[in-house]
């Protein structure tokens, strides 16, 4: 078991801001054997653990592209040749979560020969992770407000965490209530989610790769491309108290009766701006609806979609304001991407002893 008292982020300086922070583990004393890595369908996260020569050690989070699953294993293989040198005596453990632990099962085995594999199912990991990083790290949670001269404010722990629900935004969507630790239903999901954005950018845009297009947006314009309710009415709609600014149709501007337009004249900052508010409002008003047919008032959002980047978290953020009139939250974690790495890496427990009469280890968190 990880001694996970007095953990923290790492706030040293980061290379760039694309990585994922370090969690300090200070009072971890024994060897770690295990790695763990969650295997969606866009990507492979790593969750490892290195100790420092003085006291305790790091949580390191890591990911890989599925499509490149090769590259992702290579660096799991030289991750367990170097405990083993530390621990030769140890078995070391890959805990292997997402649906590629099964797709890739047979191939793990193969490339990392004298390790353990462990299949851990995905919904248990994720709400693990969460649950850890939500009672365990300070400074992990956080609420967005695009409007407060901060827009990030650290939420304190509540005392009772649950129920919450948990959007984990990946190449689909999942939507689950959480009322305990390990007390589960998967309420609801959908399958537009980060998948979704990231085939219509690469199909529409010329954005190289997911952050590019994240950059990209930045500059755009989604007005240049979506229906807004002035283009509609020339006005507010203040019987519906609908302002003009909101949109009416997502890329209702690109089609014009009568005419083709033509294709070159829609830029693709703007095409990925409006993409990325379609995507991100839709995910929030599913979020809203499910929150109140649940009456739940936290809604946390994960997964790698959401990449600490603003304008997804400003849209989901009012979304969830907006249609509950305030009464909900919708809270972001700075390791959003690797819940589910997480909730493997501390599902692991220490494998018996060969000659011990108890020949299976306790799977129960
Ligand atoms: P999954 O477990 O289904 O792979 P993730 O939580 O890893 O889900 O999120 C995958 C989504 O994250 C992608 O569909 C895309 O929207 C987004 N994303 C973030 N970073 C990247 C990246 N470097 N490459 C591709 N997609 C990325």
């Amino acid at each position: 078991m990880m001694n996970v008292i007095g953990a923290s982020v790492s706030e040293a300086a980061m290379t760039s801001h694309h990585e994922t922070r370090d969690i300090v583990l200070p009072n971890q004393t024994d060897h770690v054997p295990q790695v763990a890595v969650d295997i969606g369908g866009s990507l492979a996260k790593v969750v490892y653990y290195t100790p420092s020569e003085a006291k305790g050690g790091r949580l390191h989070f890591k990911i890989f592209e599925t499509e490149h699953i090769d590259a992702c294993i290579d660096f799991i293989a030289e991750l367990m040749n170097s405990a083993r040198a530390l621990a030769p005596q140890v078995k070391q453990v890959l805990q292997a979560t997402g649906g590629g632990a099964y797709l890739f099962y047979d191939l793990l085995e193969q490339r990392l020969p004298g390790v353990v594999v462990e299949k851990d199912d995905e919904m248990e990991c994720l709400t693990a992770g969460l649950s850890f990083f939500i009672t365990e790290i300070p400074y992990e949670v956080f609420s967005y407000n695009e409007l407060d001269p901060n827009p990030i404010r650290f939420e304190e722990t509540p005392k009772n965490i649950y129920p919450y629900m948990i959007v984990n935004i990946g190449s689909g969507v999942s939507i689950l209530k959480v009322t305990g630790p390990n007390q589960f239903t998967r309420i609801s999901g959908t399958s537009l989610g980060g998948g979704t954005l990231w085939g219509l950018l690469s199909l529409l845009t010329d954005a190289s790769s997911f952050d590019d297009m994240l950059e990209m947006s930045k500059e755009g314009d989604n007005r240049n491309v979506d229906l807004l309710v002035g283009d509609i009415y020339g006005t507010d709609y203040s019987k519906l108290g609908l302002k003009s600014s909101r949109i009416a149709s997502s890329f209702g501007k690109v089609f014009k009766k009568g005419e083709r337009q033509d294709k070159a004249k829609f830029e693709s900052p703007d095409i990925a701006k409006s993409l990325l508010y379609m995507v991100s409002n839709n995910i929030g008003q599913i979020a809203y609806l499910n929150a109140q047919q649940h009456d739940i008032k936290r809604i946390y959002f994960g997964g790698c979609f959401i990449r600490g980047h603003p304008v997804t978290m400003n849209t989901l953020s009012y979304a969830i304001k907006f249609w509950s009139k305030g009464d909900m939250k919708a809270l972001f974690l700075r390791h959003e991407g690797h819940l589910g790495a997480t909730g493997a890496f501390l599902k692991h427990r220490s494998l018996p002893k060969p000659n011990l009469s108890c020949a299976f280890p306790s799977r129960s968190m």
